[in-house]
């Protein structure tokens, strides 16, 4: 009997269930599913594509200490299920879940439901698969951190030659294209742990206050998100190397901040996990109708960050050049684009995904939906771009460095987005949009089937713990 180890987004050596529990016998094969449909798919890009390869090939490296290596299969699911069917006879799957956007799903339950005592499906992080309880999540979430982790896997004595392309031949078809992605984050599990031990032993000092600066964040905030994304560390491996660290930490509270944060990870995969329509439709169906109409003009002044206002525009440019933005920034942006424009998030999030090395759609969709006002269980929230732009870049000397134009520019007039010939115009204006998205929310808010059906929403995704998510 063969041990087949598919991999998906879980790349990584330790603490890997599909492929400690699939090495046991000794007599395995580790296979990655290349799926380009896939990586074209609602919200996918190039540069996610860049990162994983980069924790691929780290696995492989890894996988050579076993006896083993990544064999690379190139098709769908249901080519892969062809694939096994013709080429093996004895044979069980070992498979991480993993909670994606609805290409994926669809593929993973059709290939799921044609192996019936076949195949091994293993759990995820935190969430919680299976006769999943809102009310006991949490505590079960602490459980599974708490678990011991899984060690590596076992040496491979599998001998037989399968017809699958080895890694380098396969990786090295993306040198083009990935060749003006030089700035974005670089993926493997060596890079997390460089993270992990920098952001624990000094970085994370004023974590708190520094994570909402844009210029500040890119130092102090972890930077493990595109990590977690593709797994080249586990999560329990960060909370567990955290519990240590903190009893002798000077930054405690940081440090507390930071361990919410693991736990919020999770909380919203699960949300995604719990109800996949919300990948299309928003947590409150009644918010869909909302904005029934859009602007492909407006949506693609926004995303290229020509919208007349230097400091949203700078954020925008920010992210297409690293991949990465921090929370707040990404909030703005996103409520700029549902208030200031008034555009259907279904429209605008997979845009802004795209932009994203770390993209979670669990996570992405979550936060798009609130900083939209379209959950129904979260007050709506509009970010003022003048008033960010004066809290976060006083001097705007990091709008400066990003829009060299504006070099001799007034601050003031900066934050304003009072520049006249020396800047694009504006393509909205603040105030007046702002008010009337907050009327037309408010709107719906106050029927008693909105709060009805908010009710509903609270039971099945709300957070039974006390906190704000806003930073
Ligand atoms: C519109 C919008 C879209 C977002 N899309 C994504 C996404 O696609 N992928 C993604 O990982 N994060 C997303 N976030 C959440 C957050 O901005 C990022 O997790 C964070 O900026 C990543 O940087 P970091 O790893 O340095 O974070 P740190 O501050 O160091 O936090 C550590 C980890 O905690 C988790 N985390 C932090 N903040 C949140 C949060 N608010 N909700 C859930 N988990 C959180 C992440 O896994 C993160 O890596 C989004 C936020 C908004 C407002």
């Amino acid at each position: 009997m063969i041990d087949l180890i598919i991999l998906n987004r879980n790349l990584r050596l330790r603490d890997n269930p599909a492929l400690y529990n699939g090495s046991s016998r000794s007599n395995y094969l580790v296979i990655y599913l290349y799926d380009d449909a896939y990586w074209h798919a609602n919200g996918k890009s190039t540069r996610q594509l860049k990162f994983s390869n980069d924790c691929l090939a780290e696995l492989d490296q890894g996988l050579k200490k076993f006896d083993s290596q990544v064999n690379i299969f190139e098709g769908s699911f249901d080519d892969l299920k062809v694939w096994i069917n013709n080429n093996f006879d004895d044979f069980v799957i070992h498979i991480n879940h993993c909670t994606d956007i609805g290409y994926f799903r669809d593929g993973f339950l059709k290939f799921k439901d044609s192996f019936p005592g076949k195949i091994n499906i293993y759990d995820d992080f935190g969430l919680q698969l299976n006769n999943f309880d809102r009310d006991s999540w949490s505590r079960n979430w602490n459980k599974i951190m708490n678990a011991r982790m899984f060690g590596n896997p076992k040496k491979s004595q599998y001998k037989d030659d399968v017809k699958l392309s080895n890694f380098s031949n396969f990786i090295s078809k993306f040198n083009d294209s990935f060749a003006h992605l030089g700035s974005i984050q670089k993926g493997g599990t060596s890079q997390a742990q460089m993270l992990l031990e920098s952001f624990l032993s000094e970085r994370c000092k004023d974590y708190r206050v520094k994570m909402s600066s844009p210029a500040q964040s890119e130092k102090s905030c972890s930077r493990l998100s595109p990590h977690f994304t593709f797994g080249s560390i586990s999560i329990r491996e960060v909370y567990q190397a955290l519990n240590q660290f903190i009893s002798k930490s000077d930054n405690k509270s940081d440090l507390y901040s930071f361990k919410k944060r693991l736990y919020w990870h999770c909380h919203f995969i699960q949300k995604l996990h719990t109800e996949p329509e919300l990948e299309f439709f928003s947590m409150h169906r009644m918010c869909d109708q909302l904005r029934s109409d859009h602007d492909d003009e407006l949506i693609d002044k926004w995303i290229n960050g020509v919208t007349g206002f230097p400091f949203l525009d700078a954020c925008m440019k920010y992210l297409q050049k690293y991949g990465w933005i921090n929370f707040r920034m990404r909030a703005m942006m996103m409520s700029f684009a549902s208030y200031n424009l008034w555009q259907p998030w279904q429209k605008t999030s997979p845009l802004l995904a795209q932009l994203f090395t770390d993209y979670e759609p669990g996570i992405h969709i979550s936060q798009v939906q609130m900083q939209s006002g379209v959950t129904g269980i979260n007050l709506p929230r509009i970010y003022s771009v003048t008033k960010q732009s004066e809290d976060q870049d006083p001097d705007a000397i990091w709008i400066k460095n990003i829009l060299p134009q504006l070099r001799d520019v007034d601050p003031k007039l900066i934050h304003a987005s009072e520049l006249n010939d020396l800047y694009t115009p504006q393509i909205v204006d603040l105030k007046s949009s702002a008010r009337d998205a907050r009327e037309k929310v408010w709107s719906i808010r106050k029927s008693i089937e909105f709060k009805k059906e908010a009710a509903v929403v609270y039971n099945k995704h709300g957070s039974r713990r006390k906190r704000s998510f806003r930073r």
